[in-house]
C-alpha cells in the first residue's frame, strides 16, 4: 500500500520521549552522538509543518517544524478531553506539549491531518507535492529477493527481484538499495535472500550470507491493555523516565462494539460481547483508557515459516514475558482508576462487571488488575527493532558486513520510544536521506 502504515493508523503524531534516543546513541551505538536526541531533533522537525496548539507560544518553535511537507496538529474532535485534562489539574498532574520539552504531561493529541483529510506519507510526500519525475513506483510490485556479488572479498548488493502481474523481473542497482519494507517486511526479505541468523537460515534457506539477528532480540513492540494522552513513569522504568503511555477513547457502548474492537485490535467478540453485556445493548456512554507499556522490557522473535516468499514469517512476540512489563502496567492501571474515580471533572467508576477470566479475584485488587492486563492485552502495531542500529545496520543505516545496502524504516529502531512509532520512522527516513546524499 503506498504511504504504508500511515494510510491505515490512528494518524498520532508522537516522537517518544528525548531519552529514548539518547539511548539509541549511547547503549546502542556505543556513543555516536549523531543519533542522540539533539542531534535527531532536526530531522523530526524537517518534515512538520506544526499548527497544534502550542503552535503561538515561543517556545514551541525550538522542538517544532513549521513549513514541512507533514501537517502535524491539536484536532478539534476530542469529546471527553476537557475534563479529563481537567481532572489531571486536579491530581496535580503537569498539562503541556509531549513533543516538547517535557513528555510526562497531560495534553489533547496531535494527529497528522490536512483539512479533515488523513495525510499519510504518500499524500505528504508524493502526491500533494508534485510527484517528483525521477522517482518511479511500480504498485502492485511484491519483492522477493535481493542478490549480491562478491566484490573485494565482500558481499554487495546488487540487484532487487520482483513479481507483479505474474512476471517476475529484476532490477540492477547503480549505487545501493534502499530497503523499507517495514519491520516484518524487511526482515523477511533480508533473511529471504541469505541474510540473518546461520543457525535459523541452515533450516530453511539455501544459504545463508551474514549472521546479524540475533535469537531474542529480534521484533520488539507494545502491547497494551484497556483502561487525552498522558505519559506516566512506573516504578520499574529502567533508566528512570516515563515508560506508559495513556490514550483515553471515549466512544460509547453500543451493539456492534464487540465486532467492531474484534476488527480493530483482534479481542474474541463473543468474549467482549458476554463482559459487555447488558450495557452495550442499551447505548451507554463510556470512557475507555488504552494504556500501553511503552518500553517493554520482553522481546519478541521473527523467522522465516519457509523459503516461499508469499508465506508470512512466523512471530512471536513475547508479549508480558517479562514481568516488569505486567508491573510497570499495574502501576498506570491504578493511576487511571485514581484518576476517573477521585476526580470531580471525571466521577467515573470503572465498569463494574469483572472482565471474563478474571472472575474469581478481588475486584480491584492488584491480582485482579493483572489478571485484566494478561487477558486483555494486544499489540497497538508498534513494531520496531528487527534489523536493528547496531546489531543489523550500522550508524549509517548500512546492513554490517554487506556493501551498497540500508534499511531505513521502524525496523532499524533498535528500542522502541515511549510513544507511536511514525514519527521516529519519518524521521528515520529523513535522517536517512541526509546520509544517502553525503555519500553520493
Ligand atoms: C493499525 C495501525 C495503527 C497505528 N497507529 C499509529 C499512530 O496512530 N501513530 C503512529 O505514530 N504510529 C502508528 N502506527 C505505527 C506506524 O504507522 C508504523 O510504525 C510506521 O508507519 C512504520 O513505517 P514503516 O515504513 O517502517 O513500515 P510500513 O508502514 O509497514 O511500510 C512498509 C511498506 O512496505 C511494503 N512491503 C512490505 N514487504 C514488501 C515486499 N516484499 N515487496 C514490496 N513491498 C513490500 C508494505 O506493503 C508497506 O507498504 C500504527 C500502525 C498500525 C498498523
Amino acid at each position: 500500500m503506498l504511504g504504508g502504515s500511515t494510510s491505515t493508523n490512528f494518524m498520532m503524531y508522537v516522537r517518544g520521549n528525548k531519552e529514548d534516543f539518547n539511548r539509541w546513541s549511547t547503549e546502542d551505538l556505543g556513543g555516536d552522538p549523531q543519533w542522540n536526541y539533539d542531534s535527531l531533533l532536526p530531522y523530526f522537525k524537517k518534515s512538520e509543518d506544526y499548527n497544534g496548539v502550542y503552535a503561538s507560544d515561543p517556545a514551541s518553535a525550538e522542538y517544532h517544524g513549521k513549513g514541512g511537507l507533514r501537517n502535524v496538529a491539536t484536532y478539534d474532535f476530542q469529546p471527553g478531553v476537557d475534563e479529563f485534562l481537567a481532572a489531571a489539574v486536579e491530581k496535580g498532574y503537569t498539562i503541556g506539549d509531549y513533543n516538547g520539552a517535557n513528555q510526562e504531561v497531560f495534553s489533547k493529541i496531535d494527529l497528522t491531518t490536512q483539512n479533515g483529510w488523513r495525510e499519510s506519507t504518500y499524500r505528504a510526500f508524493y502526491r500533494d507535492t508534485g510527484k517528483p519525475s525521477n522517482l518511479c513506483i511500480k504498485k502492485y510490485a511484491h519483492v522477493t529477493k535481493i542478490s549480491f556479488k562478491t566484490v573485494s572479498g565482500q558481499p554487495k548488493a546488487t540487484s532487487v527481484t520482483y513479481k507483479r502481474q505474474g512476471l517476475t523481473r529484476t532490477v540492477t542497482a547503480t549505487k545501493e538499495i534502499i530497503l523499507s519494507a517495514g519491520t516484518f517486511g524487511s526482515a523477511k526479505l533480508l533473511m529471504l535472500s541469505g541474510v540473518g541468523p546461520a543457525e535459523h537460515l541452515g533450516d530453511v534457506t539455501a544459504q545463508a550470507a551474514v549472521s546479524y539477528l540475533s535469537t531474542g532480540n529480534g521484533v520488539l513492540a507494545a502491547s497494551d491493555a484497556l483502561a487525552g494522552q498522558a505519559f506516566f513513569k512506573s516504578p520499574v522504568a529502567e533508566p528512570d523516565y516515563a515508560d506508559l503511555q495513556v490514550i483515553q477513547f471515549s466512544f460509547g457502548l453500543y451493539p456492534q462494539l464487540p465486532q467492531d474492537m474484534n476488527r480493530m485490535v483482534g479481542i474474541r467478540a463473543d468474549i467482549l460481547d458476554k463482559w459487555f453485556d447488558p450495557y452495550h445493548k442499551t447505548n451507554t456512554d463510556a470512557r475507555f483508557c488504552l494504556l500501553i507499556a511503552g518500553r517493554p522490557k520482553s522481546f519478541g522473535n521473527m523467522t522465516l515459516a519457509s523459503t516461499n516468499p508469499d508465506d508470512n514469517p512466523i512471530q512471536d512476540p513475547q508479549y508480558l514475558a517479562n514481568p516488569d512489563d505486567v508491573e510497570a502496567m499495574l502501576f498506570g492501571f491504578k493511576k487511571i482508576v485514581d484518576l476517573y474515580e477521585n476526580t470531580a471533572a471525571l466521577n467515573t467508576t470503572l465498569f463494574l462487571k469483572p472482565v471474563p477470566g478474571c472472575e474469581s479475584l478481588v475486584f480491584k485488587s492488584d491480582d485482579y488488575y493483572r489478571c485484566v492486563i494478561r487477558m486483555f492485552s494486544f499489540t497497538i502495531y508498534h513494531h520496531v527493532g528487527s534489523c536493528s542500529l547496531g546489531k543489523v545496520v550500522d550508524s549509517q543505516l548500512k546492513v554490517k558486513g554487506i556493501d551498497g545496502l540500508r534499511v531505513i524504516d521502524a525496523s532499524v529502531m533498535p528500542r522502541l520510544p515511549n510513544g507511536n512509532t511514525q514519527a521516529a520512522t519519518i524521521m528515520i527516513a529523513e535522517k536517512g536521506s541526509d546520509l544517502i546524499i553525503a555519500n553520493m
